[in-house]
């Protein structure tokens, strides 16, 4: 095969290839700052993976009455957080957007009526976890809102929309924590989880495991230990927006699994076809 042959064939093979899809737990917003064993646990996963051609996140820190996608050209760098050191405030996350990505996504959801913003940008949820991925910041980014109003369910429905832009090279990322209540963080013990978070997580896992995903959509129905991990939807939420876009093709792997502070689980899902 001449080499000409070769790079085409690679490149229709890429294209044609389902990219893997993650659920990022991505914790506190130092780690965009840090080098610690979620950074290393992030850069290791995109590492083994193909370079997207795009990124689309859902991020649990863009909440919006209504479903917005980020539509500017040069999305600007949200530091949506309060009371954390200066240097976290001087990072700047300079990815382009993809004005086009964010067409394809409204006409995907044509029936949902997505509304093209051109004013937030890439808030923590979405640069924290990708500049630690990729660094030099060339690949583009799209953000997704959660329309607030909307049940896990519909969530998720809505999320299936998508899936057909994995196979245009497009990484989607949810990005959130399973187990997520500030309002009991240990601050003392930070290296461990409450008992009640390590059951839901190893809960949550076990039903990400069978494909149970409609139990996981009826979440409140899971339990006391689950009520008290998932008190707000918002970080649970990019966490089904990444199973809905799985297929019989795919199978499921955990990184960075471990609870931590009490009331936190960084425990993230990969998503990716069979190989
Ligand atoms: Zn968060």
């Amino acid at each position: 095969m001449k080499l000409r042959e070769f790079y085409d064939t690679a490149r229709s093979m890429e294209s044609t290839a389902a990219m893997p899809v993650l659920f990022a737990g991505h914790g506190s917003p130092m780690n965009a700052i840090e080098n610690n064993e979620f950074t290393r646990g992030w850069q290791a996963m995109v590492a083994g993976i193909p370079r997207p051609a795009a990124i689309l996140c859902i991020s649990a820190h863009w909440e919006t009455r209504g479903i917005l996608v980020t539509s500017m050209s040069t999305p600007r760098t949200i530091h949506d957080f309060g009371g954390f050191p200066q240097e976290l405030y001087e990072v700047q996350y300079p990815a382009p957007g993809s004005p086009e990505l964010a067409s394809e996504i409204h006409h995907l959801l044509e029936s949902t009526s997505v509304g093209m913003d051109d004013q937030w940008g890439l808030d923590h949820g979405s640069w924290s976890v990708i500049r630690k991925m990729y660094p030099d910041a060339s690949i583009p980014v799209v953000q997704l809102s959660i329309d607030y109003r909307l049940n896990p369910r519909e969530h998720y429905d809505l999320a299936k929309g998508l899936a057909s832009l994995r196979g245009k090279g497009v990484l989607i990322i949810g990005s959130g924590n399973m187990v997520h209540n500030l309002r009991l963080v240990d601050w003392k013990n930070t290296d461990k989880g409450y008992d009640w978070a390590d059951e839901a997580n190893a809960l949550f896992k076990g039903l990400i495991l069978r494909n149970e995903h409609q139990k996981l959509a009826d979440y409140l129905t899971l339990g006391a230990a689950v009520r008290q991990s998932v008190p707000t939807p918002e970080h649970f939420l990019p966490l089904l927006y990444a199973l809905a876009m799985q297929s019989e093709k795919d199978e499921v792997s955990f990184f960075n699994d471990r609870t931590l502070m009490g009331s936190l689980s960084m425990t993230s899902v990969k998503i990716s076809p069979i190989t």
